[in-house]
């Protein structure tokens, strides 16, 4: 087991199965939540916290909370817009960290690359999800062929 592997289990015995998900859900990708650095701090100053520092358990944690994968650091377009996704129940659900999709940085914001963390299995599972989606709204449009 890698050590990030070996925090991760640690810290999800620690905190328990429910907050554990619940951290994982919120993510680590912005800065932290109040109640996050809470059960860091705490953890780290346990015996179980394996003598880590908050940033290796924060690093430890950035992993997606359906696959497990450690999330791969990334950029997607920012764009001059508003722009207010509402996820599906499917993309929140099956691939909750696919961050593939351009942000809006506002009207009049310059036009530049956004980092962020993903997971590989979401972006799969999403890139399939799209082409089921189109090839579903093809045969609709032009029927059955
Ligand atoms: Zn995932």
């Amino acid at each position: 087991m890698s050590r990030n592997a070996t925090i991760r289990a640690e810290f999800q015995r620690f905190v328990g199965d429910k907050e554990y998900r619940r951290f994982l859900v919120v993510g680590v990708s912005s800065r932290l939540r109040f109640w996050q650095e809470r059960l860091v701090s705490a953890f780290v100053q346990s015996a179980a916290g394996l003598s880590a520092t908050p940033e290796e358990v924060v690093i430890a944690l950035r992993v997606c909370e359906v696959h497990g994968d450690e999330l791969i650091e990334g950029s997607v377009p920012g764009v001059a817009a508003e722009i207010d996704y509402a996820p599906s129940d499917e993309a929140r659900t099956k691939f909750p960290k696919a961050d593939s999709d351009p942000v809006g940085l506002g009207s009049g914001a310059g036009e530049r690359a956004v980092p962020v963390w993903y997971c590989p299995s979401c972006r799969r599972l999403r890139e399939a999800w799209l082409q089921r989606a189109n090839y579903s709204i093809q045969r609709t449009a032009y029927g059955d062929r």
